[in-house]
């Protein structure tokens, strides 16, 4: 748990999320401004900033959560694919500081994504 994370508050049911996936270590909840329908945010329950400062067992759980989670996403909205993606440190426009992957479902030629 980090102060002030909002996505720690979610983890921590401090704040609403709409959870789509738990497990012991791995939450999943549908974005609050969706690029697409459908659009999910997988976390690590634990606070860890960035993808390379997850430990690999939490790296495993949260790889295999993704692998469920995408094709789950893809049907709940009838896509045929999806966009999975970590935007990884600032610059490369993490806004929230607590790591998560983007799965937004895609069709042909919607022009979406992150
Ligand atoms: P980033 O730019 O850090 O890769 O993505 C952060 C994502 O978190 C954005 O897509 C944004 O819409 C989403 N987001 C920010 N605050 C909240 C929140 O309080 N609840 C939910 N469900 N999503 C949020
Ligand atoms: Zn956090």
């Amino acid at each position: 748990m980090s102060e002030d994370c909002i996505f720690c508050a979610i983890v921590d049911g401090e704040i609403p999320g709409r959870i789509v996936y738990e497990d012991d270590g791995v939450l999943a909840f549908l974005d609050a401004n969706p690029l697409a329908e459908g659009h999910t945010l997988v976390i690590p329950k634990e606070h860890y900033e960035r993808l390379d400062d997850v430990p690999s067992d939490v790296a495993s759980d949260l790889y295999a959560a993704i692998h469920e989670i995408v094709p789950a996403a893809e049907d709940a909205v009838g896509a045929p694919a999806s966009t999975v993606a970590f935007n990884n440190g600032e610059a490369a426009g993490q806004e929230v500081p607590h790591v998560h992957c983007h799965i937004v479902p895609r069709t042909e030629g919607d022009g979406g994504g992150p």
